[in-house]
């Protein structure tokens, strides 16, 4: 463990490397296993599973446990990690280790979309309802718990719509009444909003975007309290959710960089969003540091700077032509996930059961770490096509 006082890019560089795992290398090699070999049965007998120990390939080796430990060191309060092979994963994963028939579930209504679908069939099958609420609900979440209210799920910015949630409040209402509350964090990372500090029981992440960095690993973490580790964990094992080590190498390998790239794309996003409040052929920006993202009061109050990650409207004549707009782009990759080094674009449309989307004929884009002003030239050529195209 590195010192709890040291800062997050010193945590994000010296995290998870220790000495008995690493020797003398760097970093913590990949060590792939299925079978741990014993030196006789009572050992084997002895053999506990968890953090840390060698017992079984399901229950990691030291590559997961070095990944584990240095995103743990990230969230002062937290008490450990719990890998999942993938983002989607690490929200289903905690979902249904701590819910049971008949409970009552809390989810805004700007969810990315895959755990929508979860909700809406695998946990309504299993006897688990849904509520969806407005993610800008705040205190008033308090009004919407029932006696079977078990969970709240958060996740700031909503996926595509961006909305801000005052994640201290309907944190605080929720403790009042037991109801344990999962923050999606994938946006800010622990570097620009850490969540247990802000009264968060899970925080997850979709390790697939920032934490890996290059877009070539899918992986998901959940980070999480004493109160709920060892339950979270064991029920991962009981799943059967492994994460091969080299995943957990390749994550642990963007982690290090972790804090310049955000810093890099923050800077670009921000020229880019800013450029495009100039344009005629632009309605609303919903990027959190702007004003005019849902909620942005709550992130200049809580986040200690922004992503790369924006949406912004398409106005008038222009949203007619989003689909040649987009095609139009040379530098934007057409593609899901984000957060990887590279700039990618997709034309977006919101569901919605409980609340109207804040903006419509909306385009995502992720800005990476290209030039800004070549992106805003390739941006500006595709406005100009896009409006000459029939
Ligand atoms: C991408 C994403 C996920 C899921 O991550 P995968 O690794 O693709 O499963 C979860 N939440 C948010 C907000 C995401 O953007």
């Amino acid at each position: 463990m590195t010192d709890r006082k040291t800062g997050p890019a010193t945590k994000l560089v010296h995290g998870g490397r220790r000495p008995e795992w690493r020797g003398k290398l760097v970093n913590v090699p990949v060590e792939r296993a299925s079978s741990i070999l014993f030196e006789d049965l009572a050992e084997l007998r002895a053999s506990k599973p968890g953090h840390g120990r060698y017992r079984y390939g399901l229950q990691g080796t030291a590559t997961y446990w070095a990944l584990a430990e240095a995103l743990t060191e990230l969230e002062p309060g937290a008490a450990g990690t719990v890998l999942y092979p993938t983002g989607l994963a690490s929200i289903t994963g905690p979902l249904l280790s701590l819910l049971t028939a008949g409970d009552e579930l809390l989810v805004p209504d700007s969810v990315y979309g895959p755990t929508r679908k979860f909700c809406d069939t695998m946990l309504r099958r299993l006897g688990i309802a849904t509520r969806y609420y407005d993610p800008l609900v705040g205190s008033g979440i308090a009004d919407l718990f029932s006696e079977s209210t078990r969970m709240v799920v958060l996740e700031s910015p909503g996926s595509l719509t961006m909305e801000v949630q005052d994640v201290a409040a309907i944190c605080a209402a929720a403790r009042e009444r037991s109801i344990v509350t999962l923050l999606d964090n994938t946006w800010a990372t622990p570097l620009l909003f850490p969540a247990i500090a802000a009264g968060v029981d899970v925080t997850i992440m979709a390790a697939t975007k920032y934490v890996g960095g290059h877009a070539d690993v899918m992986l998901g973490s959940a980070t999480t309290t004493a109160s709920y580790y060892e339950r979270i964990q064991t029920a991962a094992w009981d799943l059967g959710f492994a994460v091969s080590p080299d995943d957990c190498f390749l994550a642990s390998r963007g982690l290090r960089t972790m804090a310049v790239r955000l810093r890099q794309h923050e800077a670009n996003a921000l020229k880019v969003a800013h450029w495009l409040k100039t344009r005629s052929e632009v309605g609303r920006v919903l990027h959190p540091a702007l004003a005019d993202c849902p909620g942005h009061g709550f992130w200049q109050r809580d986040f200690r700077g922004s992503s790369g990650l924006f949406s912004f409207e398409l106005a008038g004549d222009a949203a007619a032509h989003r689909d040649a707009f987009v095609d139009a782009l040379n530098l934007f990759g057409i593609g899901y996930s984000w957060g990887g080094y590279e700039s990618l674009v997709l034309p977006v449309d919101p569901q919605r059961t409980v609340s109207d989307p804040p903006a419509r004929n909306l385009v995502r884009l992720h800005i990476g770490l290209e030039d800004p002003d070549d992106l805003i030239a390739d941006l500006a050529a595709s406005f100009d096509q896009a409006g000459r195209s029939p």
